[in-house]
């Protein structure tokens, strides 16, 4: 089992862990706890290099399987024995900006659905780039502008995000959470990690955010598609 740091300090940059599995074929190693993130929920995964026994490997893919996280290694250098001290670091500047993404997408869906009443369906995105798709039936052109000038307004009230881990009874007793269909959430998932951006959206969510919003630097709405009659997709960057 790998413990996931990123879920309790999304600034950790570096880290030591021990060598828990490797597979050679594949060039992944499981470390006994991990800051990279693996991806998931529209965010992709860290990269950044893991330094072994004086040997430097690139990480070049993180995966999670089960509840391990695989490093993908690059290079040639034959892998690390199990048990062997590593030492992780990320390339921070790729991680911050997926932060400052990460959050602005949050910034937006709680936006919109507090002004018009709709609901995400999906989100993708990449440093400084992403989209969201809404049940967004009323969407149309000349909302782009109003819609923008709302989030950046949320974005300048410098709100604070606040991450929790909380019990799965404590975090059904949370109306936004139902709302954004944490019922679905499998069985065998007892703790639930929230993201809030305080007084504007709550979330249930494994990815990595900043600690406030004026840290997400300006929103802009680049595009939207229609996706069928309700489906809308509004695509972001930032700046
Ligand atoms: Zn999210």
């Amino acid at each position: 089992m790998t413990e996931l740091l990123y879920q309790t300090d999304s600034w950790l940059k570096e880290f030591t862990a021990t060598v828990t599995a490797t597979d050679t074929e594949a060039r992944t190693v499981v470390l006994d706890r991990s800051a990279f993130y693996p991806g998931g929920g529209g965010q992709p995964c860290d990269f950044g290099t893991l330094e072994v026994l004086d040997v430097t490997y690139p990480v070049e893919k993180v995966k999670k399987l089960g509840d391990e996280v695989l490093h993908f290694l690059g290079g040639t250098a034959p892998l690390p024995p199990v048990n062997s001290a590593s030492h992780g670091t990320l390339d921070w500047d790729r991680r911050y900006k997926l932060m400052r993404t990460h959050t602005a997408l949050h910034v937006l869906c709680g936006t919109v659905f507090r002004d018009y009443g709709a609901q995400v369906t999906g989100g993708d995105m990449d440093p400084l780039k992403g989209r969201m798709d809404f049940e967004f039936e009323n969407m149309r052109a000349e909302l782009v502008r109003e819609i923008e000038a709302a989030v950046n307004h949320e974005v300048r009230q410098a709100r604070e995000i606040r991450v929790r881990i909380l019990s799965r009874q404590e975090a059904f007793q949370i109306p936004d959470l139902i709302r954004t269909k944490i019922n679905l959430l499998p069985d065998n998932i007892q703790l639930v990690r929230t993201v809030e951006i305080v007084g504007l959206d709550l979330q249930a969510d494994g990815g990595t955010h900043v600690a406030n919003t004026s840290e997400v630097g300006t929103i802009k709405i680049v595009d939207y598609k229609s996706k069928g009659a309700i489906n809308k997709r509004i695509y972001i960057e930032i700046e």
